[in-house]
C-alpha cells in the first residue's frame, strides 16, 4: 500500500468513505488528511474529573457524570418534538434533553446501561437539565492516544452529526489520521531554527494539540503551531515582496526639477513636520531604485498627508511623468482638487479633476490633455480607474483611504502604463503594527505619526441623555464665538429611513432647545442627490451655516477648519475607528476644539470600552490596538485582503510578541540568504514554490 501522508487526499483515510470525504470538504474544506488534522479544536474537556448529579449547577460551563440512563422518552409533537432521558447517580436524578437526531439516538442508547455523560448543565424553572449532552457507554473501551486527560472538542454541524462526524467521531478520524501519517510527518523547520525558538518537533507538536496529556504539553504544542503558521505567511509575503521588485521594473525618477523646487522654496506655507519630511524622503529614495514602489502611508487624520502625496506627484512631474490621485468620494475629491490648486497657485502646473459628475465636454477636453500630455495632474474619484481614461505617460498614483477601494480597483490603475507607476496608498485608520505586518506585509509601510506643531489635542467627553442640556449649552457658547458644529447620527444599515427619522428627530429637538437668532443649519444624509449634498456642504464650508447635521457621510475628509465641536449621537452604536474618524473632522484649525459623545444610559461592556478610549486618548495607532483587541482581526480590515487574516491557531491580537519574534526571523533568513540558496533553506524554497496559496499577490497594492 501506497504511503498516506498529510497531503493524501481525505477519502483514502480508514473510516471515511466518499460520503464522509464529500460533507467533510463541503462542510469545513478538508480535503487532505493534513486539513483534518488543522481542524485544532476549539477547547479540551477534563475528562478526569467526575461530578455527582448533586454538584451540578448551571455555572458549569461542563461536567462530566457517571451514571445509569433509567428512563428514555419521546414527547412533544412537531416542532416541539423532543427526546428526554432520566440519569442517575447515587445523589440525583438530572434530565437529558435533545431536539434533533431524535430516531438515531432512540436507536443507539440503551436503557439502563452507565453512561459517562458530558454536557453543559443549564436551570430551567430551578431544575437542572442537560441539552445534547454527549453519551458514551462506560464499559466501551475507547482507543486512547496517550495517556490524554484533555479531550479536544471539535466544531460541528447538524450535516456532519448525521454523518456520525460529532465532536466524538471527529475524535475518532484525527486519531486515526494521526496513527496513519504521523510515522511518516516531516519536519518542515530547520532544525537550527526549531533550536533557536525553543520549537518542538512538529509532529509532537500535531499529536499534542488534539491530545495533550496536560496543559503544558498544549502549550508547547500550540505555540509551535502557531509559529508555523505565522512563519510560513511572512515567509511567502517576504519573499513576494523581493520577487516584485525584481519583477516590476519602475520608472526611475532620478532629479528634483523645477516643479519641485519652486513649489518647496515659494509656495508651502508651513514647515513640513520631521514626521513628514521623513516619508517624503522615503519615496525619494523608492522612486529611484528603478523598481516599482509601493507604499502603504499611515498617518492620523489631520497630519498631513496630503502635501505629502503633492510633492511626490511634483516629482513625478519634474521627470516627465503624469501623477493621478484617487479618493473614495466625490467631495473628498473635489476638496482635495481645491486644496492643491490652493496650495500649487495657478502656474505651476496643469490639474484637472473628473468625477461622475464632470461634464462631457469637460471630461472629453480632460480625456484629450491627458493623452497629449498637457495635463499635468488628475485628480478624482474611482471615474479614474475607467478604460477610457488614458495617460501619455503616469508614473505616480496616490490612493486616499485606501480601505474603500477594492484590491481589482487598485490593480486597474497599474495598468495604465507599459511600466506600472509608482503605488502610494495613504490611510487615516492606522492599522495595528501586527495587522499591519500581515494585511500589507509585501508592502513598504510608512508612518506619520506626528501632528503639525501647534495643534491642540482635541478635548473629548463623553455626556449621557440626561446631560443633553450641558451639550447644548456648550454648544451655544462654541456659535457665539463665531465656530461652527458638526452633529453626527449613526447610519443603521438596516432601515436608512429610521436613520432619517432620527436625524430629523434630532434636528427638531434641536430647533426647540436651541433658540438662538443666528444660526442656520445644514443637513446632509446618505439619501439625497450629490448635487444637494454638495451645496449643502459648501455652505457650511464657506461659513454661511453654523451647525451640519448629518449622517456618517461626512466621515471621510471633510475639512473645515473652523468648525471646532463635533459631538456624535448615539456614539455607542459607532465602531472605534469611525468615532476616531469622525473627531478627525474638528481640530484641525488653531482653535481648541472639543468632541462630545452622547450615548444611551446603557452600555454594553464593549460599547463602555469604546467611549472610555475615545475620551482617553487622541492616538490613532493606540486607538486602533484596542480596536483590535475588542473586535478581532477579521472585522477590523474591512477590506478584500481580509482572507489572508484568517488564522487557524495563531491569534493577530494576542500573539503580538510572536508575530514580531516570527517576522524579525523571516527577514533575517531573507537578509543572509536573499534567494534561498543555502542548502539548510532549501526545504523553506521547496515548500513555498510548491504549496502557496492561490492569492494574487502581486496585484495587492
Ligand atoms: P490628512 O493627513 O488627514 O489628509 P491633510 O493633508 O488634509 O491631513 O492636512 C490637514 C491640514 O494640515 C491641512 O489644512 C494642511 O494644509 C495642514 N498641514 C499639513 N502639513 C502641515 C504642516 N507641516 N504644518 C502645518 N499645517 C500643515
Ligand atoms: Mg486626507
Amino acid at each position: 500500500m501506497a504511503v498516506l501522508t498529510a497531503i493524501t487526499p481525505i477519502e483514502y483515510l480508514k473510516g471515511v468513505g466518499p460520503q464522509k470525504a464529500d460533507v467533510l470538504k463541503k462542510e469545513l474544506q478538508i480535503f487532505t488528511i493534513g486539513d483534518l488534522l488543522q481542524l485544532y479544536p476549539f477547547r479540551y474537556v477534563d475528562r478526569t474529573q467526575f461530578f455527582k448529579i448533586r454538584q451540578l449547577d448551571a455555572t458549569l460551563l461542563g461536567a462530566q457524570v457517571l451514571g445509569r440512563l433509567i428512563r428514555l422518552q419521546e414527547v412533544g409533537e412537531k416542532r416541539a418534538k423532543r427526546l428526554v432521558g432520566l440519569l442517575k447517580d447515587e445523589t440525583g436524578t438530572v434530565e437529558l434533553v435533545w431536539f434533533q437526531q431524535i430516531a438515531w439516538l432512540k436507536k443507539t442508547l440503551q436503557l439502563n446501561a452507565v453512561y459517562v455523560m458530558y454536557g453543559k448543565p443549564t436551570s430551567f424553572n430551578g431544575a437542572i437539565s442537560i441539552t445534547h449532552p454527549e453519551m458514551e457507554l462506560y464499559q466501551s473501551s475507547e482507543k486512547k492516544i496517550g495517556n490524554q486527560t484533555l479531550q479536544p472538542v471539535y466544531t460541528s454541524t447538524e450535516k456532519l452529526k448525521k454523518f456520525n462526524l460529532d465532536t466524538k467521531g471527529l475524535q475518532k478520524l484525527v486519531a486515526q489520521a494521526l496513527e496513519t501519517v504521523l510515522p511518516n510527518w516531516e519536519d518542515d523547520l530547520p532544525a537550527d531554527l526549531r533550536q533557536k525558538h525553543h520549537l518542538i518537533p512538529a509532529r509532537e507538536a500535531v499529536l499534542g494539540i488534539h491530545f495533550p496529556t496536560d496543559q503544558k504539553a498544549y502549550e508547547t504544542a500550540s505555540r509551535r503551531l502557531k509559529f508555523d503558521e505565522l512563519f510560513w505567511l511572512q515567509l511567502r509575503l517576504l519573499r513576494n515582496k523581493q520577487l516584485n521588485t525584481k519583477k516590476y521594473r519602475g520608472h526611475r525618477f532620478t532629479q528634483v526639477g523645477d516643479h519641485f523646487n519652486t513649489f518647496f522654496n515659494t509656495r508651502l506655507p508651513f514647515p513640513l513636520t520631521g514626521a513628514q519630511k521623513r516619508v517624503m524622503k522615503e519615496i525619494r529614495i523608492d522612486t529611484n531604485t528603478g523598481a516599482q514602489m509601493n507604499r502603504l502611508v499611515q498617518g492620523d487624520v489631520g497630519s498631513g498627508k496630503t502635501v505629502v502625496a503633492l510633492m511626490a506627484m511634483l516629482l513625478a512631474i519634474d521627470n516627465g511623468f503624469q501623477a493621478c490621485m484617487m479618493a473614495p468620494t466625490e467631495i473628498l475629491a473635489t476638496q482635495h482638487y481645491h486644496g492643491v490648486k490652493e496650495l500649487l497657485g495657478e502656474d505651476l502646473c496643469q490639474v484637472a479633476l473628473l468625477t461622475g459628475s464632470t461634464s462631457t465636454k469637460e471630461r472629453r477636453r480632460i480625456h484629450e490633455q491627458l493623452e497629449d500630455g498637457s495635463l499635468n495632474i488628475l485628480i478624482g474619484t474611482h471615474a479614474l480607474i475607467e478604460d477610457k481614461v488614458k495617460f501619455k505617460n503616469i508614473g505616480f498614483v496616490v490612493i486616499d483611504e485606501q480601505h474603500r477601494f477594492g484590491v481589482e480597483q487598485r490593480a486597474k490603475l497599474w495598468r495604465k502604463n507599459t511600466i506600472p507607476p509608482h503605488m502610494l496608498v495613504m490611510t487615516a485608520t492606522p492599522i495595528p503594527r501586527t495587522l499591519a505586518m500581515t494585511m500589507y506585509g509585501d508592502l513598504d509601510i510608512s508612518a506619520i505619526d506626528e501632528l503639525p506643531a501647534g495643534r491642540k489635542p482635541i478635548k473629548t467627553v463623553h455626556f449621557f441623555e440626561n446631560q443633553r442640556l450641558r451639550a447644548f449649552g456648550f454648544m451655544r457658547e462654541e456659535i457665539q464665538k463665531g465656530r461652527q458644529i458638526y452633529i453626527v447620527y449613526p447610519l443603521i444599515k438596516e432601515s436608512e429611513k429610521l436613520d432619517l427619522l432620527h436625524l430629523e428627530a434630532g434636528l427638531e429637538s434641536l430647533m426647540r432647545e436651541f433658540p438662538l437668532p443666528n444660526y442656520r443649519i445644514s443637513v446632509v444624509h446618505g439619501k439625497m442627490p450629490v448635487k444637494d449634498k454638495n451645496f449643502e456642504m459648501q455652505r457650511f464650508v464657506k461659513g454661511e451655516t453654523q451647525i451640519m447635521v448629518a449622517t456618517t457621510v461626512i466621515e471621510v475628509g471633510v475639512n473645515v477648519p473652523n468648525a471646532s465641536v463635533m459631538i456624535i449621537e448615539n456614539s455607542e452604536r459607532f465602531g472605534l475607528s469611525q468615532l476616531h474618524q469622525l473627531r478627525g473632522r474638528v481640530g484641525r484649525g488653531a482653535e481648541q476644539s472639543f468632541c462630545i459623545l452622547m450615548s444611551s444610559n446603557k452600555l454594553s461592556k464593549d460599547g463602555r470600552k469604546r467611549l472610555e478610549t475615545m475620551v482617553e486618548t487622541n492616538d490613532g495607532f493606540k486607538i486602533a490596538e484596542v480596536d483590535l483587541q475588542l473586535r478581532g482581526p477579521g472585522d477590523i480590515s474591512g477590506t478584500q485582503q481580509s482572507g489572508i487574516l484568517e488564522m487557524k491557531i495563531a491569534n493577530l491580537s494576542t500573539d503580538q510578541a510572536l508575530l514580531t519574534e516570527v517576522r524579525e526571523t523571516v527577514i533575517d533568513i531573507f537578509l543572509q540568504d536573499p534567494e534561498l540558496q543555502l542548502p539548510e533553506h532549501q526545504s523553506l524554497l521547496q515548500k513555498l514554490t510548491h504549496k502557496g496559496p492561490a492569492i494574487a499577490w502581486d496585484k495587492i497594492s
